[in-house]
C-alpha cells in the first residue's frame, strides 16, 4: 500500500460518496491519498481540518475497485483511523468520540451469547412506541441512532439465528458453515433461518457452530484490532472444527471482514496461514445460492431494485449474483441509477458522522424507481440505513435482503417453510 503509487489521474473522484456529494477535492480519494502522503512527510500537517478530510471516509472501498493503479485509498485510510483512534479520541473529534463509546458498547453486546440475547432484548423493547421513545432520550443513547429505530421494518425476532437447528449429517460432503454475524443473529435472525432453507433446499447440508464470534470488523474501525484478532482466531477454529469447506455469509461487511482476516497477523504467525485458508472458504450468500440448482419460480412475485452494498460490489466485486437469485425466483428487476453509491450507513458511520450520511441516503433514496415494491441489500447496515429513510410504513417499497424475497417466492410456491 503506497500512496505514491497515485498518478493523480481523478479516475475514483466520480466513484467516491464524499466527493459526488460535496464537489470538494479534499473530500475525494485523490485529496486523501495527498493529503496522508503530506502526513507522512510532515506530522505537522495533522490538524482538525486534516483529521476531518480523512475521517469523513466512508471506507467503501469504491475508489480501489476503479483505480489504474491500485491504489488501495479505503485500506490506508482505514489504517490510519485504527493507529489514531485512541489518540484521536481526546483531540475533540466528536466521531473518534462516538466511535470509541460504540465500540464499548459492541463489546459488552456483541462479545458472548448472553450479550447477543440482551442487544436482542432491548432492540425487541425499542419497538414498543412509549419504551422505545424512552429508551432513544436516555443520556447513553446517541442522538443520531434514533432514527435508526425507524429502520427496522419488521418485530425483532426472539431467538437467536445461532439456535437453528440445521439438519447436517455427521458425514457430509456439501457441507457448509453459516456465518451468523451479530446484528444479522439478531434483528434479522429470520433472514439466517431463510438462508438455512434455501441451502438446504439445493441440497447443502448447513452446520452453524456455536463458537463463532462476531467477525469484528466494527472493532477494526473503532481501533481496536486486538478484538478484532481475538474474534478472528475462534472464528478460524469454528470452521475448521465444522469440516465445512465453505462458509456462507449473509452480510456483506461481515464477508470483507473474514476475507481480510490474513492482515490481522504477521506472515510468520501460523494464524496468518488459517486466516488464509478461511478467506477461500468466504463465499457471500447470493453467489453460494446461485450456484445452487434452485428451481425456477412458476409466477411472477413482485418488483425489487437492487442496492449494492459498497462491501459487496466494491470489496468483493458480486454484482450479478444478487440479480440473478432475485430473477430466478421470479422477480421482475427495475435498476436504479448509482445502484453501487454508498447509502450512508458505512457500519457506524451513520452513527459518527450523521449529516454526511443522511445527504448520502437521500440522494440513494431520490434514486429509487417510481412503482418498485421492493429494495433488495444483502447487507444489514444498508437495510436498517434506507428503511429508516423511507417515507411511510405503510406502504412500499420496502427494503429487504434478498434471501427473505427468495424465500417468500419459494415459500408462495410451497417450496420452503412448508412446517411454518
Ligand atoms: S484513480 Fe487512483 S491513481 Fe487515479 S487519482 Fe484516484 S487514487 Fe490516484
Ligand atoms: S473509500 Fe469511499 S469514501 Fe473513502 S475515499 Fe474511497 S471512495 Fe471515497
Amino acid at each position: 500500500m503506497d500512496t505514491g503509487q497515485c498518478v493523480h489521474c481523478g479516475l475514483c473522484l466520480s466513484a467516491c460518496p464524499t466527493y459526488v456529494t460535496t464537489g470538494v477535492e479534499a473530500e475525494s480519494p485523490r485529496g486523501r491519498v495527498f493529503l496522508l502522503q503530506k502526513l507522512r512527510e510532515k506530522a505537522s500537517w495533522l490538524n482538525q481540518n486534516a483529521i476531518k478530510t480523512l475521517d469523513d471516509c466512508v471506507d467503501c472501498r469504491a475508489c480501489e475497485a476503479v483505480c489504474p493503479s491500485h491504489v488501495a485509498t479505503g485500506h490506508m485510510i482505514e489504517n490510519w483511523r485504527q493507529k489514531s483512534a485512541s489518540s484521536l479520541e481526546s483531540s475533540g473529534s466528536e466521531s473518534f468520540r462516538l466511535f470509541r463509546k460504540a465500540d464499548r458498547y459492541l463489546q459488552f453486546f456483541f462479545g458472548s451469547i448472553r450479550g447477543l440475547a440482551w442487544f436482542q432484548r432491548l432492540a425487541r423493547f425499542s419497538q414498543i412506541p412509549i419504551i422505545g421513545t424512552w429508551m432513544t432520550h436516555m443520556p447513553f443513547f446517541p442522538k443520531s441512532a434514533r432514527k435508526l429505530r425507524g429502520g427496522l421494518r419488521e418485530a425483532v425476532p426472539r431467538t437467536l439465528s445461532r439456535t437453528h437447528k440445521s439438519h447436517a449429517g455427521p458425514e457430509s460432503s456439501t457441507r457448509v458453515m453459516l456465518f451468523v454475524g451479530c446484528v444479522m443473529d439478531t434483528l434479522y435472525a429470520n433472514t439466517n433461518h431463510h438462508a438455512v432453507d434455501l441451502l438446504e433446499l439445493g441440497g447443502v447440508d448447513v452446520v452453524i457452530p456455536q463458537e463463532q464470534r462476531c467477525c469484528g470488523a466494527l472493532h477494526m474501525h473503532g481501533g481496536r484490532p486486538e478484538v478484532t484478532k481475538n474474534w478472528a482466531r475462534a472464528n478460524i477454529q469454528a470452521l475448521e472444527q465444522s469440516h465445512a469447506a465453505t462458509l456462507a455469509v449473509t452480510a456483506a461487511g461481515c464477508g470483507t471482514m473474514l476475507k481480510e482476516y490474513a492482515d490481522l497477523f504477521d506472515v510468520n504467525d501460523p494464524w496468518h496461514q488459517r486466516a488464509e485458508q478461511l478467506a477461500k472458504a468466504v463465499v457471500d450468500i447470493t453467489v453460494l445460492l446461485a450456484q445452487l440448482p434452485l428451481p425456477a419460480a412458476s409466477s411472477i412475485h413482485g418488483t425489487v431494485s437492487v442496492h449494492d452494498p459498497c462491501h459487496l460490489v466494491h470489496a468483493q466485486g458480486v454484482r450479478q449474483e444478487p440479480r440473478q437469485i432475485l430473477s430466478r425466483s421470479g422477480y421482475v428487476i427495475q435498476e436504479m441509477p448509482e445502484s453501487d453509491l454508498c447509502c450512508g450507513a458505512g457500519g457506524i458511520y451513520n452513527l459518527t458522522h450523521p449529516e454526511m450520511a443522511d445527504k448520502l441516503l437521500k440522494r440513494k433514496l431520490a434514486h429509487i424507481p417510481d412503482g418498485i415494491e421492493w429494495i433488495a441489500a444483502a447487507n444489514p447496515g444498508c437495510l436498517l440505513q434506507m428503511e429508516s429513510g423511507l417515507p411511510d410504513k405503510d406502504f412500499n417499497p420496502h427494503t429487504a435482503h434478498p434471501v427473505d424475497l427468495v424465500w417468500n417466492a419459494y415459500h408462495t410456491e410451497n417450496l420452503v417453510g412448508l412446517q411454518d
